[in-house]
């Protein structure tokens, strides 16, 4: 076992380090924490690699050891992440939050729609709805890729809309992006952008981000003032907060390549 250093741009204050376990290669993201008294690690389901936060004082040398003490330890946990969930027929794919099988019917007309499941079409699916793509197999991701990002972008425009009028904002258009580690962002100039992924959450919790991502249009930072216009905006902050915490992750596992 060993590990070696790669310095990321100075400014991130982050490193990587690699580790050999078993055969296997392990990647560790270190982040220095002002606050942080201890080495604490935990392993991150989109980027498929672990995150060591360590004390401000620590030295490189104590971080690379403490990693590698516990090489086994994230090994276990990388292999115990829920595997990747393609684009492709016969899979399940949560469409706001309402669990749609994917079938590909290549002899239909239409591209993607979606449709009741009814039982005789395919044994043991768990869903009862169908999300149905036609076409040629090797353009099935695509497609459904393009329908999702579409649905997910008017889905997030219609919650913006609605958030922007009762504050009586100008209206603003929604960028979408695909970042491992937020859910939406507001930039100084206004710019809302979200996650395409939130197509697979419940509606309450899209709505959500969206109220909180307006909310930043009045309140640039977390203060409490920011916080009670949130809570103005959407009746459901706590229930989205702590959805997000237990099932975010899971949104990232929809889509691999096939
Ligand atoms: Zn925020």
């Amino acid at each position: 076992m060993f590990g070696f250093l790669k310095k990321a741009p100075a400014t991130a204050r982050v490193s990587l380090l690699t580790l050999t376990h078993a055969g296997e290669t392990i990647h560790v993201t270190l982040k220095r924490a002002p606050t942080a008294r201890r080495f604490t690690l935990r392993v991150r389901f989109a980027a498929r690699d672990a995150v060591l936060t360590m004390p401000q004082r620590a030295s490189m040398q104590e971080a690379c050891a403490f990693a590698e003490r516990n090489a086994a330890w994230i090994a276990v946990r990388l292999k115990r992440l829920p595997d990747t969930i393609p684009f492709a027929h016969g899979s399940i794919l949560p469409l706001r939050g309402v669990d749609h099988l994917l079938l590909h019917q290549p002899e239909k007309r239409g591209v993607v729609w979606t449709e009741p499941l009814n039982d005789t079409q395919v044994d043991g699916a768990n869903a009862e709805m169908a999300l149905c793509v036609s076409g040629r197999a090797e353009h099935v991701h695509r497609r459904i890729h393009d329908h999702l990002k579409r649905e997910a972008r008017r889905d997030l425009e219609d919650a913006v809309t609605r958030h922007t009028q009762t504050l009586d904002l100008a209206p603003r258009s929604v960028g979408l992006r695909d970042p491992i580690s937020r859910w939406g962002s507001c930039s100084s100039a206004g710019a809302l952008n979200f996650s395409w992924r939130l197509i697979f959450a419940p509606p309450f919790v899209l709505d959500y981000l969206a109220a909180h991502e307006v909310a930043h249009l009045v309140h640039l930072d977390h203060s409490p003032k920011f916080w009670a216009l949130t809570h103005r905006l959407s009746p459901a902050v706590e229930r989205a907060e702590n959805w997000l915490a237990t099932h975010g992750a899971h949104l990232h596992k929809y889509g691999a390549t096939p």
